[in-house]
């Protein structure tokens, strides 16, 4: 429904602007939503402000990426100060050493490599599985996104092969029956299997820790190996979900937050796995990226990250757990865990965002909150009520 005010940003002039140059006006798909989306001016800590001077409190954080919020000031001077020393080398550098010491250290993974996005660490981490094992076959499971690459998109999306299609199987998550029949068939040919162990668009339902240590015990009877996604769930843990499951995967994917609001991806994983990118074996898989590992990225994640302590985990997670239950209580359909929740209203989803949005909260516009440590115990308080009242809205 459009409503005067949502009109507003559609007739906007940077909004006719972008329609010239742009189908629907932006980049990302998954931040359109009908009739046009507001654009972003600047961002301050937990607030960002558009094109038309409204200022909202953000609850979308970059779809889970900036933990912090917005130009956290410890962030921004260590970045200054690499961008003044240049921001892309054709050599390695300190700075994603520093940043694998961290991630490392915090997650038992040994070995990283890093990309620009979570789509590119794992659509290599999948080539890393085949060329460890030899085999084609991938498996994962129904409302996992994983990014765009071939093999993690709908299999009947357009533009998908029918090799693609051969090579993987996607099976309900939680299934032991369905993926035992999957492993007891083509358990020889399997690859590996890859979970996200919080699959944000299966609604943010925590995985059955009985199911994931099923799919350990299983890849290993079959010489398969198993793939975390943890690049939104690395947030919710100090060493990630996969630690705290005791899942014991052979790879993890991680992004989004370890780029402290700058673009980035990353593989961790057994040594032995890793060095499949051995530039110095026989046959090795490449790993290209002329901005991979680029020291702004490894900088502003290692900061990040550095700040996002035990103690800061903890207690973002306390508030999404009470806002959470507050929401529950007060009747809104609400899923996840800790500092990530989604909203399971029915209804358009547009409209619910909408009807946040005017109340001064951007969420996601798959329904999706998360908080950051930014955000003040009267921001919470706000994006509770706001929430509210946008799903009794919606309800009417
Ligand atoms: N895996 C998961 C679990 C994700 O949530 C996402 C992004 N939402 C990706 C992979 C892809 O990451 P990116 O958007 O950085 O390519």
């Amino acid at each position: 429904m459009t409503t005067p005010q949502r009109a507003r940003f559609a007739e906007d002039a940077l909004s006719r602007r972008a329609t010239k140059v742009m189908t629907r006006g932006n980049t990302r798909s998954t931040l359109f939503v009908p009739p046009a989306p507001p654009y972003a001016v600047r961002g301050e800590g937990a607030h960002i402000v558009d094109q038309l001077g409204g200022r909202v409190i953000d609850a979308n954080n970059n779809y889970t990426s900036l933990i912090h919020g917005h130009a956290h000031p410890r962030i921004t001077a260590a970045v200054a100060e690499v961008v003044g020393s240049g921001t892309a080398f054709g050599l390695p550098t300190e700075q994603e050493v520093e940043l694998a010491e961290l991630l490392s250290a915090r997650t038992g993974q040994e070995r990283w490599r890093f990309s620009n996005s979570g789509t590119e660490a794992v659509m290599t981490a999948v080539r890393a599985a085949r060329s460890y094992t030899g085999r084609g076959i991938l498996i994962r499971f129904e409302g996992s996104y994983h990014g765009t690459s071939d093999a993690v998109v709908s299999r009947t999306a357009p533009g998908i092969t029918a090799g693609v299609r051969s090579d993987v199987v996607v099976l309900p998550q939680g299934n032991v029956e369905a993926f035992d029949e999957v492993i007891a068939e083509h358990g020889d040919r399997v690859a590996a299997v890859l979970i996200d162990l919080m699959p944000n668009r299966a609604g943010l339902v925590p995985a059955d820790p009985a199911f994931v240590e099923h799919i350990r015990e299983a890849t290993r009877a079959v010489g398969a190996l198993m793939i975390v996604d943890e690049v939104i769930s690395l947030r919710l843990s100090l060493g990630g979900l996969a630690a705290e499951y005791g899942a014991d995967p052979d790879l993890i994917t991680a992004g989004k937050i370890i780029g402290g609001g700058f673009p980035i991806g990353a593989v961790g994983g057994r040594a032995d796995v890793l060095a499949v990118f051995d530039p110095l074996a026989d046959t090795s898989v490449g790993w290209g990226g002329t901005f991979s590992a680029n020291p702004v990225s490894m900088t502003a994640g290692r900061v990040a990250m550095q700040l996002f302590d035990a103690e800061a985990v903890q207690r973002l997670n306390g508030a999404g757990d009470r806002l959470r239950e507050s929401l529950l209580a007060a009747g809104v359909a609400v899923t996840g865990r800790g500092s990530l929740m989604r909203l399971r209203e029915p209804g358009e989803p547009a409209d619910l965002w909408w009807a946040a949005y005017e109340r001064g909260v951007m969420i996601g516009t798959n329904g999706l909150i998360s908080l950051s440590t930014a955000m003040t115990e009267q921001d919470l308080a706000t994006i509770e009520r706001s929430i509210v009242k946008a799903a009794e809205q919606g309800r009417r």
